[in-house]
């Protein structure tokens, strides 16, 4: 229907006439601070939005992710499904928002959660990952409803927990109650900020471990009487640069992720810990001379879809084996935290067509096709869901995600929220 072009034009209108509108709702959602850890704010954010799509004739959940990792009754893990049926069966599209935002850190020249609108842009913690994004998808929606309100199927927008701590008060919860059953819901866009002319088809695996190395205490005078679990660590880390980083640096992927620097195998050092633990800031004292008895560090691998996890572990366990074999006194413990498969979802998928088409009529140019580095909720879309026909699609420079004075540009936006109308369109009306 979108090759009508009398509806095309009027659904681009809509969503023009709606920019005042799309400003507004970014900068409230902006201003509700959902800082995450700990999850604060979450009831508010779903009940404002519940208040918000009410008004546009959804019908709304609510929904609270109870025993899921990090609920509890001071910090609980709230999200919202709402939902608007069309006037008769039909797929049902599906876009899913994160409300969660990150730590504010150093640097903030403006108000991180003032929504302040500047030259263009609207600056906050969250302005780009990823309030502008869900903001843009409420607004499509109701500019396609407004504009074709006999439509076929469903539209679903969801806003969701946790996705910053992996997800499992959101989208994975929800995944589990059967909320992302392919036989309910047929294709996902997940507004996440990969620029607006991109297609995000899928994301590179990732690993964490912890690994520990172990030593014995003793007085920090007498230190050949002890064993520093630290020096053990040294040996890891010089392991690691002469042999482990040159390796994974070797392996490289068809996959097309970006940026560039992500197309082969990395891995970051997330934190190092060795003896006595340090003091809080106004602590005044000196610390205590002891021979570390324990190191531990935690290590962030992302793998290809290339890659096999087993070959992933087996590398780093092979890395501490040698190490044990020329170093006396070397023990480690190595412990799994966390594992997600890459996933991909194929060119060709219908989610992944419509939305290129889409971006070919309103920004005139074919999209690009990318993988993102680091995992979001397709992971839990695609393996708890099983659903495929997934992609991450929205407004908003990537890099500008969790970086001080982040903003979005509202043409961004509005472009954003264009493509997603036609979409909604190609989807939805009768060809
Ligand atoms: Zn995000």
């Amino acid at each position: 229907m979108t090759d009508n072009p009398s509806i095309s034009d009027k659904l681009l209108a809509a969503v023009e006439e709606r920019r005042e509108a799309l400003v507004e709702l970014t900068q409230q959602l902006i201003r509700i601070p959902t800082l995450n850890p700990p999850g604060q704010k979450y009831r508010e954010i779903c009940t404002f939005l519940a208040e918000r799509l009410g008004e546009s004739g959804f019908e709304i959940e609510l929904i609270r992710a109870e025993g899921a990792i990090a609920d509890s009754d001071e910090y609980p893990r709230w999200n919202i499904i709402a939902r608007r049926k069309g006037t008769r069966a039909g797929d049902c599209v599906h876009f899913n928002s994160h409300h969660d935002v990150v730590e504010v850190g150093h640097g903030w020249t403006r108000d991180p959660f003032g929504g302040e609108l500047d030259d263009g842009r609207i600056y906050g913690r969250g302005a780009c990952d990823m309030k502008g994004g869900l903001a843009t998808s409420i607004i499509a929606a109701e500019a396609f409803i407004a504009t074709c309100p006999d439509f076929a199927g469903t539209i679903e927008i969801s806003a969701t927990a946790d996705e910053e701590s992996g997800g499992y008060g959101g989208v994975a919860y929800l995944a589990e109650q059967g909320y992302f059953n392919p036989d309910r819901v047929q294709h996902v866009i997940i507004p996440e900020p990969l620029n607006k002319d991109r297609i995000c088809l899928g994301h590179r695996g990732v690993w964490w471990a912890e690994i520990e190395t172990k030593g014995r205490i003793a007085h920090g005078s007498m230190p050949f009487l002890g064993d520093c679990a630290v020096r053990h660590m040294g040996a890891v880390l010089e392991e690691m640069e002469t042999y482990l980083f040159p390796l994974l640096a070797s392996k490289h992927t068809d996959m097309p992720v970006v940026p560039d620097g992500a197309k082969q195998s990395t891995l970051n050092i997330n934190s190092i810990h060795g003896g006595a633990s340090e003091q809080p800031d106004e602590y005044t004292g000196l610390p205590a001379p002891c021979v570390p008895d324990r190191c531990r560090i935690i290590i962030d691998r992302r793998f290809l879809i290339e890659e096999d996890i087993d070959v992933v572990k087996a590398e780093v366990a092979q890395m501490l084996e040698k190490i044990k074999a020329e170093r006396p006194e070397f023990e480690f413990d190595i412990r799994d935290l966390f594992e997600v498969q890459p996933t991909m979802t194929a060119e060709d998928a219908p989610v992944v067509t419509t939305v290129a088409k889409a971006i070919e009529t309103v920004m005139d140019k074919r999209p690009e096709y990318v993988v993102s580095p680091g995992t979001y909720d397709q992971k839990h879309i695609d393996r708890i869901g099983k659903l495929k026909n997934c992609i991450a699609y929205g407004p908003g420079i990537l890099d500008l995600a969790h970086q001080p004075d982040e903003w979005i540009a509202v043409q961004d936006m509005v472009d954003s929220g264009q493509v997603m109308a036609l979409a909604l369109a190609e989807l939805l009306l009768p060809h």
